[in-house]
């Protein structure tokens, strides 16, 4: 009989009871809208922007109502207009092509590396085609950020980061969200921390933290938050800003603020799992792990290797085996995308020119998620069933 693993690839950990109490604290006094406070009391969601704007080293931070609310206001602070283009990765996930055309700005794609990373080579060949980057960490991958922030700064290209799987990860001790002028993160149940939805910006842009509160739906209650700059900057730009109404609420900040507080160990072991699965299927015959440079400190809430130049049925194959015993991989070359969409050439409102290099990448893709749910036995059973399907189909091959 084969092993088959019967956990969920889908099921998260409780909210920690301290959040599961903060949360009924706030049913219970009912001030639920950021901004409706009893005399002197500070409101969860202040306190939770507070508190992530330490833990980035932030000066400002916001809390809206998701990852993807996150960047389209960071885009909308800075000013993209209909009509203007906007560099961001080929291979991400569908909210970060979506932030773009929501504010009507056309996507520039630029490839994807067999590292997983944005290849700084087409990067460096598109960077004048637009004023901003919108560079998604997709996967929790960090490319060479010394080297990205060079080619955008030679050409004045002002970079905003999707963190969306890169919350609590770091490049060269550098939180991941603090190298370019604007970090955005998703609070939503698949992520890092969970509150159902929710999203978080942060900047040490004095103007750009103003517009984006403004943005979100501040009204002229601004001096209600704690993690932003002061009256001053509001003055210059509070007729002009359109409330483009996404607020966080003190429920989602209430569940979220203790997961913050927990996130370090939370990323210890996510970590230890990644690395039982890396053991695991190391020399593998024909499958490629992706390396991970020294400079990277990743979170590995999600695993992902290659089976290079294997054709689409083989992959097929592996894919369906691998599922018969209870391990869920989710394979970027299919023709259709199964549940979300990941690639370029999904995103038809794009208009995206051809890259072969990316589709030869992502034809060989596997991917799966790393719930903190799983115990490092899972971990390591999980890599021995891939191990064993990978080799029987790669021999037949
Ligand atoms: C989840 C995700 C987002 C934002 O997601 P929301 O659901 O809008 O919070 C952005 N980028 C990537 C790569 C994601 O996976």
């Amino acid at each position: 009989m084969s092993e088959r693993f019967t956990g969920s690839f889908t099921q998260q950990e409780p909210i920690p009871e301290a959040g599961i109490e903060a949360a009924m604290a706030v049913l219970r006094h009912g001030r639920l809208h950021r901004y409706n406070l009893a005399p002197g009391e500070i409101g969860e969601t202040a306190l939770l922007e507070q508190e992530f704007a330490a833990l980035t080293g932030a000066r400002y931070c916001l809390a809206v109502a998701s990852g993807g609310y996150a960047m389209a206001t960071a885009l909308r602070a800075t000013g993209i207009k209909p009509g203007d283009r906007v560099l961001s990765n080929a291979f991400t996930l569908a909210p970060v092509p979506g932030a773009i055309a929501s504010v009507g700005a056309q996507p520039v794609f630029v490839g994807v590396t067999a590292d997983l990373t944005i290849d700084l080579d087409d990067l460096q060949a598109k960077v004048g085609e637009a004023e901003v980057l919108l560079l998604s960490h997709m996967r929790g991958h960090i490319c060479d950020m010394d080297r990205l922030l060079a080619i955008c700064d030679d050409a004045g290209v002002r970079v905003i980061e999707d963190c969306a799987h890169t919350m609590g990860a770091r490049w060269n001790g550098v939180p991941s969200g603090r190298h370019g002028l604007i970090g955005c993160y998703s609070c939503q149940t698949y992520k890092h921390v969970n509150s159902g939805e929710g999203g978080l910006l942060v900047t040490d842009d004095e103007e750009l933290a103003a517009r984006a509160i403004l943005l979100s739906g501040s009204y002229m209650l601004y001096d209600r938050h704690r993690a932003a700059p002061g009256p001053e900057a509001f003055e210059r730009i509070k007729y002009d800003t359109p409330n483009i109404s996404g607020r966080m609420d003190n429920l989602r900040a209430a569940i979220l603020r203790p997961q913050l507080a927990a996130l370090p160990e939370q990323v210890r072991r996510w970590n230890a799992r990644y690395r039982v699965l890396e053991d695991g299927l190391r020399d593998t015959p024909g499958l490629r792990l992706i390396a991970r440079p020294a400079a990277e400190h990743y979170v590995g809430s999600s695993f992902q290797a290659l089976l290079p130049d294997w054709t689409g049925p083989e992959v097929r194959q592996v894919v369906e085996r691998c599922a018969a015993r209870g391990v869920e991989l989710k394979w970027f070359g299919a023709a259709e995308p199964v549940g979300f969409t990941s690639r370029y050439d999904s995103w038809r409102y794009a208009q995206a020119v051809a890259m072969p290099e990316s589709d030869r990448v992502l034809a060989g893709l596997l991917d799966m998620r790393v719930p903190l749910t799983f115990t490092l036995e899972d971990c390591a059973l999980i890599a021995r069933i891939i191990r064993a399907e990978v080799s029987a189909v790669f021999q037949t091959a």
